[in-house]
């Protein structure tokens, strides 16, 4: 188990060009694959890319609090 530090990591987001939205990627956790899955769904007409979070966190709107509550919801 390694422990991360902050500013340790880059932070990797899969964010959509066109809807200038983000969700960040955590390979150890399921529930958050599930949610960049999700996302990938609802952005795939669109121009989808894996980027660090510090080149799209200014402009880009994060929607990961949006798409946890749908899956609360469902
Ligand atoms: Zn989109």
């Amino acid at each position: 188990m390694v422990t991360k530090k902050k500013g340790d990591i880059i932070i990797r987001v899969r964010a959509c060009n066109k809807c200038k939205e983000y969700i960040s990627i955590d390979v150890e956790d399921l529930t958050r694959q599930e949610m960049v899955q999700e996302f990938d769904g609802a952005h795939r007409n669109h121009t989808v890319v894996t980027v660090n979070l510090e080149e799209v966190e200014k402009d880009f709107k994060n929607v990961e609090d949006q798409i946890r509550s749908a899956f609360i919801e469902i």
